[in-house]
């Protein structure tokens, strides 16, 4: 059976809907193909900085976002001892027009979905509609379907969207085997714990430095039981061999790499209680690519992670697929031809997000707690001051917010 429609937008996640959802802003038809036959709440945590919410709330998602996120007040640095390197405001706090969010991955999907069916209809998303090729000729371009049960459908349209993540199919008709995963040397333990609020209740910590372990710590969702706890995302990053293929949804255990975080007993919070009491743990190599020499191929073009999947230390994964929506959504609606519209937004997004892949490889916001470990020999200190001055503490964040596309002066302008 072959179905159409304007664009089709292959994966509903988070750049797949907020593409499907600016489309719709800009009255243009798509459809949205996912591979999932359900939509559950996977992942743990997602950071939304505000070049991200600025979009989110252009599209009038301010609202359900803030009910189901927590608003974070803060970005905190501490070394592996628990002191306080540094505390930069975030989002509104930091003088922004939008806040940052820490949320939930799979609330955050569920917020979009729920937008894209009330406004695009129940019918806007199909799941079960795993893309296993497009083909394109002078008038169109046609996305061969398989279903679970093994049949098989196609959808076709003026354009195709590859939006389908890390694994993404479309990627690898375009780029066939060259676009392999690369390894960083650290692997990722990632989990969620219920438990009490702690700094302000809504910071955003990283500690220590991967050399002996690190971590980052948030809470995604407030008041999660009759205490007011909080449902808490946490992230140890420890060097070591590659353990696994990328998937999003191993477990891990415990055991493999609490060791650098037994003596993590700080007064603001005990790390390894919390670690034991998560809910779940799941494990992740930290991984990148090389960034693409191109995109686009025709009508067929990649958005998010399988345009430039990144090492997430810059919280920006879930933000460039965002900003690339907007982008691809706006060239569509100004420029009729599709060649020339899927050029012009290359042309915007594929330099950009390439920065943001290689400074996320040396220099993300955590390059902080890296020069406090080389300059103190991974020793406590008695007064931060003695090790950096606020000047240099300042310049770690607002360089990488220039290159990420979210400092407050390129956030000010139209
Ligand atoms: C299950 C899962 C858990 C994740 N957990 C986290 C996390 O905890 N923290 C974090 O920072 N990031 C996580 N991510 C990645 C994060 O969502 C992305 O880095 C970022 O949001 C960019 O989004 P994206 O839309 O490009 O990719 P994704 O959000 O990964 O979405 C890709 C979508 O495409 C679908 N898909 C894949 N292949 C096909 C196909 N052939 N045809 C149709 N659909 C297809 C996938 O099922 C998925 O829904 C997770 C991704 C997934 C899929």
């Amino acid at each position: 059976m072959t179905t159409t429609s304007r664009v089709i937008v292959l994966g509903a996640g988070i750049g797949g809907l907020t593409l499907a959802l600016e489309l719709h802003r800009s009255g243009i038809d798509c459809v949205v193909l996912e591979a999932a036959p359900r939509l559950g709440a996977l992942g743990v945590g997602i950071n939304l900085l505000p070049h991200a919410t600025r979009n989110l709330a252009r599209l009038g998602l301010e609202d359900d976002l803030a009910a189901a996120a927590v608003t974070t007040r803060e970005s905190a640095f501490f070394n592996r001892f628990g002191q306080l390197i540094a505390r930069e405001p975030a989002g509104r706090f930091a003088g922004y027009p939008w806040p940052q969010f820490s949320i939930h991955r799979g609330d955050l999907q569920q917020v979009l979905l729920r937008a894209v069916r009330d406004r695009l209809g129940p019918d806007a998303v199909r799941l079960d509609h795993r893309a296993v090729r497009v083909i394109q000729d002078r008038s169109s371009a046609t996305a061969h379907v398989r279903h679970e049960d093994g049949s098989t459908s196609e959808v076709r349209g003026d354009i195709v969207v590859g939006a389908d993540g890390v694994h993404s199919a479309v990627r690898a008709q375009l780029h066939g085997d060259t676009a392999v995963p690369r390894y960083t040397g650290y692997m990722m333990w990632r989990g969620t714990t219920v438990w009490p609020r702690f700094l302000t209740g809504a910071s955003m910590v990283r500690a220590g430095w991967l050399a002996t372990g690190k971590m980052v710590i948030y809470p995604i969702r407030d008041d999660v039981n009759a205490q007011g706890d909080q449902l808490v995302n946490w992230v140890a990053e420890v060097e070591g061999p590659m353990l696994d293929a990328r998937d999003w949804n191993r477990p891990g255990l415990i055991e493999d790499f609490i060791g650098p975080f037994a003596d993590w007993h700080f007064d603001w919070l005990d790390v390894p209680a919390m670690i034991r009491a998560a809910e779940e743990v799941l494990e992740y190599p930290m991984v990148d690519q090389d960034p693409l020499g191109h995109w686009t191929d025709g009508r067929v073009t990649l958005l998010g992670d399988a345009a430039h999947p990144m090492v997430p230390r810059g919280s920006n994964g879930a933000a460039q697929a965002i900003l690339d929506a907007g982008a691809l959504a706006a060239h569509l609606a100004a420029i009729g031809d599709p060649y020339r519209a899927l050029s012009a937004y290359e042309a915007e997004r594929l330099e950009a997000t390439s920065r943001v892949v290689l400074t996320n490889r040396v220099n993300p916001p955590d390059a902080l707690l890296r020069e406090v470990f080389d300059r103190t020999g991974d020793r406590p200190f008695e007064d931060i001051a003695d090790v950096m001055t606020p000047e240099e503490i300042s310049r770690f964040g607002e360089s990488y917010r220039d290159v990420a596309g979210f400092s407050l002066t390129a956030l000010a302008q139209p």
